[in-house]
């Protein structure tokens, strides 16, 4: 099996696709209230580029895709496109990330076609306020979405984004919420990033405090743990179990326990471009070489050397005095 590299030895095995810059919600740290521009028709990457360039990347070691976006199910495609991805002989694991409105009706066809996990974007459980969160009044939608995921035995995780002032205060009830649910839920640091950065983020060791507080001490989880849970081997984020809770919340902290050194991911947004790091624009385009004709070892020989250039680290708290700051929104890049 091929290995792809960087100039730090860090082994990229892991790819997140986004299939759209559109959304159906308006998360307020993650899309401005006017939107963003749009890209057109022809600069989304077709089906089959997504599929070839896909292909390509798991030849040269890409072990684990995730589709994102935007909203990756407002794709009319994408039962296509995850029945296709799926036929990749050395692809091990590919997975979803949705805000879990539109799986109501798709987690099963989605589960026929091959997907194999889900992580659905929940910030809050009460319906007023995932309103004023998300800019629409569909908690009932993604309360269906995750019904639906049980019901076709489509792993299931939780993510959410504690923001001060906003949604902090309901971390205990998301917990609780995973809990019945049997599910795990992951808090996630806010990265200031896009509209991220006009809000502040609860900090990790503040979640683990409160969660503490309610369900008692905390025992980290050994990254080798039980089952199911070796996601931690090649995602950042931590396990841990409480004297009174059953199953484990994760904690991903970006910001206070930076990854950097182990980061697999590369991210490819919706018009084709191999983002090295979230925080910089580093990267390339493929569209075009997709579109002018290159050969498929072209293609691979163009992404083996690029993402040789793969920023050592983002500096996401520090003022970083650097060219080439991301300005997309995170909906544009796929978060
Ligand atoms: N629409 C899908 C969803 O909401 O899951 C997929 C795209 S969304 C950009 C992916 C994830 O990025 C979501 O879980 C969202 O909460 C997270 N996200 C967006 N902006 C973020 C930020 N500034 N910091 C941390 N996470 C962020
Ligand atoms: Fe849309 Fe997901 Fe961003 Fe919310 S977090 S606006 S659901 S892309």
């Amino acid at each position: 099996m091929a290995v792809l590299t960087d100039i730090f030895g860090r082994k990229l095995d892991y790819l997140r696709i986004s299939l759209t810059d559109k959304c159906n919600l308006r998360c307020l740290y993650c899309m401005p209230k006017e939107g963003v521009k749009r890209l057109s028709h022809a600069e989304i990457l077709t089906l089959e580029e997504i599929e070839r360039l896909a292909e390509i990347m798991v030849g040269l070691g890409i072990q684990k895709i995730r589709l994102t976006g935007g909203e990756p199910l407002i794709r009319k495609s994408i039962l296509e496109l995850v029945g296709s991805l799926r036929e990749i002989p050395d692809l091990k694991e590919l997975s979803l990330t949705t805000n879990g409105t539109l799986l109501g009706e798709y987690a099963e066809k989605l589960k026929e076609a091959g997907l194999d996990a889900v992580n659905l974007s929940l910030d809050s459980l009460q319906p007023d306020r995932f309103l004023r969160l998300t800019g629409e009044d569909m908690f009932r939608e993604v309360r269906m979405g995750i019904e639906a995921c049980q019901k076709a035995k489509l792993h299931l995780k939780l993510n959410c984004v504690p923001i001060i002032g906003i949604n902090d205060e309901e971390i205990e009830a998301i917990a609780a919420f995973a809990q019945e649910t049997g599910v795990t839920v992951r808090f996630i640091e806010l990265m200031p990033l896009g509209c991220g950065a006009l809000f502040t983020g609860l900090d990790g060791k503040e979640i683990l405090r409160r969660l503490e507080n309610k369900y008692g001490s905390s025992k980290r989880l050994d990254p080798c743990g039980p089952a199911g849970e070796q996601d931690i081997l090649t995602g950042p984020a931590e396990l841990y179990t409480f004297e009174h809770y059953t199953g484990t919340v994760g904690l991903i902290r970006p910001l206070s326990h930076q990854f950097c050194d182990r980061c697999n991911r590369l991210r490819l947004t919706a018009e084709g471009y191999l983002k090295l790091c979230l925080q910089y624009e580093d990267g390339l385009d493929l569209r075009k070489p997709l579109r002018s004709g290159l050969t498929d070892e072209g293609i691979a020989e163009l992404i083996r050397e690029n993402v040789k250039r793969k920023p050592a680290a983002h500096q996401f708290q520090k003022a970083v005095q650097r060219d080439h700051i991301e300005e997309r929104k995170m909906v544009q890049i796929g978060g």
